[in-house]
């Protein structure tokens, strides 16, 4: 059996990588992009010098013939299902028995006059960071338009080379659709400590020509012109489905699909930031276009080509991020606009770069999330006590295991209690200390 792959990502390749492990079946995957696979979350790395461009290759090129998956460079224009085969731009055509899609996302644009000149790029591909990396030199200034994960580390990248940034921002504060209102605002603080020109409230209205084709500014929905030599677009991103467009693969916010990743059509499948699932479970996105769910959703593919149909479970909700020098990290249900049910416990470091949220169920006390800025827990240690639905005060008294760094902050679990303490009119202490022992018993518990 021939396995197509259209898109060399985390999710298409992890499928590759575990269909291998699984059959001896052919697999070829498809690329427009790079010839290899590399982490797209590093891709800020090789601008700011961190990295070179092999470091974030996850896997030796050699590795790709030694396990027999073939890669090919390459766009596909159409999918003609009724044939089983592909169609490439170059007209070259390839055959399939299955067809993995794994096309990934694409940046959004809404229509801006100028949006399409030279010198305006979003922040997704290789393509875009070697932009970046051409009108960086000598540019005065960047405007960035869109204050989201993407937004931020465009804006890191530019500062590291002491570029000037204004950053138009929508919203009242940064990220506020998702972030609760405390740590939205500690990231507006951070942005502007970094000298960064943040403008809440202030939405991009045109780019105007230099008169050769080539953004020279931005004008906002205040009237406000801002010269600049490269206006960045980080608005968000969507599926980048429009070569399937009359397929009769049926989509609509992205390729639809069931708990099996199978489409309408039989033998296609679709994977990753371009797969909307049609049956979210309850406070879950249909497209969910993180790192994680590509790579779960990749590995569960290959299995129900492989073995057997096993229905996706997409787990407890996990993320993590950078704005600037703040590390992010989110556990389950923590929303910016919670349910009145939703109770909150907020501690916040008085630097002001470090904060613990718990999140717990006001009628039944079981844990919901957490959210930490500044501060890692252990992974494994937050799943199990959201997985096991566990009672937020035994949580809050063993808030120490979670912790990776016991030399630092020594006494912060201590106060997150005394904040529930204070809240719920409780007089709880501690229980367990800082120790890789300790989290290792709770998690073989
Ligand atoms: C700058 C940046 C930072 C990020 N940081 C984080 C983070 O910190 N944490 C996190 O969880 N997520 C992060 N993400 C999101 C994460 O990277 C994506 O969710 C993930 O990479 C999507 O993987 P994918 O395999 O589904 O698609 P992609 O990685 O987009 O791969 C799809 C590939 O398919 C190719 N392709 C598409 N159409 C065709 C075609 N017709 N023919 C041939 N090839 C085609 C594309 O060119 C692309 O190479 C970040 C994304 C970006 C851009």
């Amino acid at each position: 059996m021939h396995i197509a792959i259209i898109g060399n990502g985390i999710s298409g390749i992890t499928a590759a990588r575990f269909i291998r492990k699984l059959s001896d079946h052919k697999i070829t995957v498809i690329s427009a992009e790079t010839d290899y696979f590399f982490s797209r979350t590093a891709l800020m790395y090789i601008y700011m010098g961190h990295m070179r461009r092999q470091d974030t290759q996850p896997y030796e090129n050699w590795f790709w013939e030694k396990n027999r998956i073939d890669l090919k460079r390459g766009f596909v224009k159409k999918v003609n299902h009724q044939n089983n085969e592909l169609l490439f731009e170059d007209g070259k055509k390839m055959s399939y028995d299955k067809l993995i899609i794994a096309c990934g996302s694409t940046p959004n644009k809404f229509g801006w006059p100028g949006q399409d000149l030279d010198a305006v790029h979003g922040m997704y591909s290789m393509q875009d960071l070697e932009a970046m990396e051409k009108y960086s030199d000598g540019l005065k200034q960047a405007v960035i338009v869109g204050g989201g994960l993407i937004g931020i580390e465009m804006a890191e990248m530019f500062h590291s080379r002491n570029i000037p940034v204004t950053f138009l921002v929508r919203e009242a504060s940064f990220w506020n659709g998702v972030l609760p209102a405390e740590e939205s605002a500690m990231v507006n603080r951070h942005i502007f400590e970094n000298h960064i020109d943040l403008r809440l409230e202030t939405e991009l209205k045109e780019i105007v020509d230099d008169g050769n084709g080539k953004a020279c500014a931005a004008i906002t929905n205040k009237g406000d012109r801002i010269d600049c030599g490269f206006v960045g677009l980080t608005a968000g991103v969507h599926p980048n489905t429009d070569f399937l467009k009359d397929s009769g693969i049926e989509m609509k916010k992205g390729i639809l699909i069931n708990e099996f990743f199978e489409t309408n059509i039989p033998n296609i499948y679709a994977i990753g930031d371009c797969a909307e699932i049609q049956n979210p479970l309850p406070g879950r996105r249909s497209v969910e276009a993180i790192w994680y769910t590509g790579r779960m959703m990749g590995e569960n593919v290959a299995y129900n080509i492989c073995k057997q149909k096993i229905a996706y479970d997409p787990g407890i909700w996990f993320n993590s991020a950078k704005f600037f020098e703040i590390e992010y990290q989110v556990y389950g249900t923590v929303l910016a606009k919670p349910p009145e049910n939703h109770i909150s416990i907020y501690w916040e470091h008085s630097d002001g770069k470090k904060s613990i949220r718990v999140i717990y169920d006001k009628d039944t006390n079981k844990i919901l999330g957490f959210n930490l800025m500044g501060v890692r827990f252990r992974h494994e240690v937050c799943e199990k006590w959201l997985r096991e639905k566990t009672n937020v005060e035994e949580v809050l008294q063993n808030l120490a295991i979670a912790n990776f760094d016991p030399e630092f902050y020594k006494t912060y679990e201590d106060q997150v209690l005394k904040i529930y303490n204070q809240q719920a009119g409780r007089n709880l202490t501690s229980q367990k200390k800082r120790s890789w022992s300790n989290a290792f018993s709770f998690l073989k518990s």
